[in-house]
């Protein structure tokens, strides 16, 4: 089977940036669409720019409770009715003359201004202001928000609970939305145990498979099955041949390295699936293993629970948003100094859990392959290159954010 990159030598190890390219490059990508309620468009990524059919406020907009009134030459003003919040009146104010209004009603035509009423002395039907008035004051103009015709989200935006609000403000009730990915996570492994039976000495309980799974339906994708397979060659490629066509994204975990028992590589092969890389110059993960066939993207993450989830920030995500025609496709990351010295291990890149404070980012303890805890800790992993050595307290470190923190 061809390899677009042979790592096998380890000379030719990819680097962490053009491993995420080539995740990009030859990743399955999605080309069908669906309509779906908005109230069910939460994590779905636009397909279409969604277009406002109104303006937005509809109408000239109250934005206190106070009076509304046509500018006159001095501060007291002749009360003339009263326009609360759903009113449709509009009644006409000559100069000098005003009118009750209360935040969210329709401003009369023929007001130019609004007065809050902390502002205004009220005596029977006269009422003097305060302070000088300046035109258009506490009015939320029509269309201040979005115009009729204009583009209220763009296509390839992730849908959020406030994208939700703010097209449910413009009477939006479908949107057209990309399909999402159907998703197999394989865990591998003699010495997983599920949780709920009891350990026999050398077993561990599986996480993997939950972790993921739980990761992916925080993202939003729901469409997500776990099989656990024993390290056996033949029941590896069976359960590898089985999944792969009948999913868009195959998650594999364990198994991929260079042991004895490490069948998933050899079995990726033997079945055909094209490999676009394997081994990162990167910690944690370093045997990560992306290939594809039959239009399936296939990951191998390490089987080490902590290095499985950094590689899914880094490369799983941003291949589920591409795939999804999202307009941002990694997590947003920025530039923060370190609040405290830092030696490296190692000469690869690395993605270090790391905490975000006010002043900067402090990597955090327990940064071991298999040691997951500190994730519930991160809300960010701080970026190294590769041949870093001892990075000092002030520093600037790239930091990728987590999402959900
Ligand atoms: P492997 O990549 O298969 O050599 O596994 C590396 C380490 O991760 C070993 O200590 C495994 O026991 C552990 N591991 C592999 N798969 C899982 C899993 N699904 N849940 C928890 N730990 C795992
Ligand atoms: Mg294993």
């Amino acid at each position: 089977m061809a390899h677009i990159y042979d790592t096998k030598n380890k000379r030719l190890m990819i680097d962490t940036t053009t491993a995420l390219e080539l995740v990009l490059l030859h990743g399955s990508v999605n080309t069908n669409v669906l309509e779906v309620d908005l109230k069910d468009g939460l994590d779905y990524v636009l397909a279409q720019d969604v277009i406002s059919e109104i303006d937005m406020p509809p109408f000239r907009q109250s934005a206190m409770d106070g009076y509304a009134l046509h500018m006159g030459d001095d501060a007291t003003y002749t009360l003339v009715g009263e326009v609360k919040a759903g009113d449709n009146n509009n009644p006409t104010l000559q100069k000098g003359k005003a009118v009750r209004i209360f935040t969210g009603a329709p401003v009369p035509i023929t007001a130019n201004t609004v007065v809050m009423q902390e502002k205004v002395t009220v005596e029977g039907t006269k009422i003097t202001i305060e302070e000088p008035l300046k035109e258009n004051t506490n009015i939320r103009p029509q269309g201040e928000q979005i115009k009729l015709g204009g583009v209220a989200i763009n296509k390839g935006t992730t849908i959020k609970g406030v994208h939700i609000g703010f097209l449910a403000s413009l009477g939006v009730t479908k949107i057209t939305v990309c399909k999402k990915p159907s998703i197999a996570i394989i865990v591998t492994g003699n010495e997983l145990k599920s949780a709920g039976t009891k350990l026999s000495y050398g077993e561990i309980y599986e996480s993997n498979g939950a972790m993921l799974t739980a990761v992916l339906n925080e993202l939003g994708y729901q469409n997500t099955s776990v099989i656990t397979i024993k390290d056996d060659y033949g029941k590896t490629k069976k359960v590898l041949n089985d999944t792969i066509g009948k999913h868009d994204l195959v998650i594999v975990t364990g198994g991929v390295s260079v042991g004895d028992y490490d069948f998933v590589g050899k079995a990726f092969d033997e079945i055909g699936v094209e490999q676009v890389f394997y081994k990162v110059k990167q910690k944690p993960g370093k045997p990560l293993y992306f290939g594809k066939k039959e239009g399936a993207s296939i990951f191998g993450l390490p089987g080490n629970p902590a290095a499985a989830l950094s590689c899914f920030y880094i490369y799983v995500y941003p291949l589920l948003k591409k795939y999804e025609g999202a307009e941002h496709t990694s997590l947003p990351s920025i530039s923060l100094p370190l609040l405290s010295d830092y030696s490296v291990k190692g000469t690869q890149a690395q993605f270090l859990k790391a905490r975000i404070e006010a002043a900067g980012v402090t990597i955090l303890g327990g940064q071991g392959s298999a040691m997951v805890r500190a994730f519930g800790d991160a809300n960010a992993l701080v970026c190294l290159p590769v041949n870093s050595t001892e990075i000092k307290k002030g520093q600037i470190v790239k930091t990728i954010l987590l999402p959900f923190k």
